[in-house]
């Protein structure tokens, strides 16, 4: 197979000690891997590489020090802004461009952000907006729409509780220093080539030593709004645009090509849209359908069990702790379900911590488990030495036990990979690991509960419940036998 050299970027992008790698960790249809490849081809094409500095975010885009190739700096969360301030001021020489996600930028490093653009630092920002935090699983982000559904606005984002979207490129434009502000896509062909311009304004303005620049870049983020990889550029253009429009905001010396200018009335972009009106608990806690939550009662007889679920992203060992917290929820426990993953939302490393108690729950998180499953290696490795005495540890048949289990703890190996396979449904592995929960009577619930909590999983794929309710009985069968 021929490779095509990508201007700007690696040859290879060996992560997690993959060699020869040639493909990134961003999800099919994220907008990150385009605005990665218009930066690195700008970069290149202008003859900036050996000049450039990139400053590396946290989140979604962290891994592009493995992408481009000129000279990175990672900075903590957050604080790419000021990291890129002190490479610029260090190296004025340089073409110093800091890469941020809306999280970073928007919210727990928007001061660093905000004086630096008041300061005039000479660096250009990249600003991907994709609505919410994607790295960590979709929560609610400063840029979130109204209405729109989060991991943490699971009903819609209410701008009486959590506030309403903020305009980055509006914001920073009631500042004087800085020389360019834009707001652009990548949701189909002509705003890509739209974007390309504006990427390349960014860098001639930090060739030339202009000053600030900052480029909001609406992207779509296919995983986290739960939408095809079509359907989620639909929602930039439809959704998105209308609350955050394109165009140029300023640029002190010329415009953009192909990029209409647009007005941003300071009235119609920090306008109050509603009054607040704060919700009563009872609407807080009430169920989509309206109905309360099912209530929790107190048994200080049923004992605290502390669970961790660990495998790789996508082999579905989030959803295997939500129905265990949920089979919980059902019995009337307090439980508490917690995830933990990696810069990768598919293929990374991701675990969750649930917990279950007859009392109020402390915290959340879980160090020492009572349950440890594991479906590959590295999670055995790092988890399975903290197992309590007196624990199960439930461990994928293809993982190599290079580490002993602690004394007093069950080990079950159980080839859950191999008969989800067998079974004809590749990614029920989780599904075969929730009988094992059952079959070797793990969880201390029960087995209607879980049942129960499986087939609800399920609830926006109703076609796919029977099916997995007769995997979980066959394999839970076969493990029994
Ligand atoms: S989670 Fe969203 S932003 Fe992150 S890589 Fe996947 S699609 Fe892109």
């Amino acid at each position: 197979m021929k490779i095509i050299e990508q201007k700007g970027m690696y040859k290879e992008f060996p992560r997690c000690g993959k060699p020869h790698a040639r493909t990134t960790h961003y999800c099919p249809g994220c907008g990150h891997g385009i605005v990665n490849k218009l930066v690195a081809e700008c970069c290149a094409e202008m003859g900036l590489q050996d000049r450039t500095i990139f400053v590396d975010p946290v989140g979604c885009g962290v891994f592009t020090y493995y992408y481009w190739d000129a000279a990175h700096i990672s900075a903590a969360h957050g604080r790419a802004s000021a990291a890129a301030t002190g490479a610029a001021r260090a190296r004025p020489d340089a073409v110093t461009i800091a890469y941020q996600g809306d999280g970073d930028l928007g919210a727990i490093g928007f001061n660093n952000a905000f004086q630096a653009a008041s300061r005039g630092e000479k660096f250009g920002c990249i600003f991907i907006n994709n609505s919410l935090y994607g790295m960590t699983g979709g929560q609610m982000a400063p840029t979130t729409l109204e209405g729109e559904k989060t991991t943490t606005t699971p009903f819609g984002r209410d701008p009486a509780l959590t506030g309403h979207p903020l305009h980055v490129c509006e914001v920073f434009n009631q500042l004087q220093a800085p020389v360019y502000i834009a707001r652009v896509s990548v949701a189909d062909t002509k705003r890509i080539m739209q974007a390309r311009e504006a990427i390349r304004r960014v860098f001639e303005i930090q060739r030339d030593h202009k000053g600030y620049a900052l480029l909001e870049i609406l992207a779509p983020c296919p995983t986290n709004f739960g939408m095809s990889p079509q359907k989620a550029a639909e929602f930039c253009m439809n959704e998105m645009e209308k609350e955050f429009p394109l165009g140029v905001v300023r640029d002190t010396e010329k415009g953009v090509a192909g990029v209409e200018p647009v007005k941003h009335p300071e009235s119609q972009a920090l306008a109050v849209k509603s009054v607040p009106r704060f919700p009563t608990c009872m609407e807080l806690f009430a169920t989509p359908d309206g109905t309360e939550a099912p209530p929790v009662e107190d048994d200080p007889a049923v004992p605290e069990r502390r669970f961790k679920f660990a495998g790789y992203g996508g082999q579905g060992i989030l959803s295997l702790g939500i129905c265990v917290a949920e089979a919980a929820r059902l019995e009337k426990r307090h439980t508490l379900w917690f995830p933990s993953y990696g810069p990768e939302q598919r293929g990374g490393s991701a675990s969750c911590s649930v917990v279950v108690s007859g009392m109020p729950i402390g915290s959340p998180t879980v160090e020492h488990p009572d349950v440890l499953v594991c479906m590959n290696q590295p999670s055995y490795e790092r988890f399975a030495k903290d197992v309590k005495p007196g624990g199960v540890i439930i461990v994928d048949a293809t993982v190599p036990l290079a580490v002993e289990p602690p004394q007093g703890v069950k080990l079950y190996r159980v080839p859950a990979i191999k008969m989800a396979e067998d079974f004809g449904v590749p990614k029920a592995a989780n599904t075969m690991m929730l009988a094992a929960l059952r079959a070797f009577k793990a969880t201390g619930l029960k087995d209607d509960s879980l049942e129960t909590a499986l087939c609800a999983s399920f609830k926006k794929k109703p076609q796919l419940i029977e099916k997995n309710r007769e995997l979980l009985r066959r394999a839970e069968e076969e493990l029994k036998s």
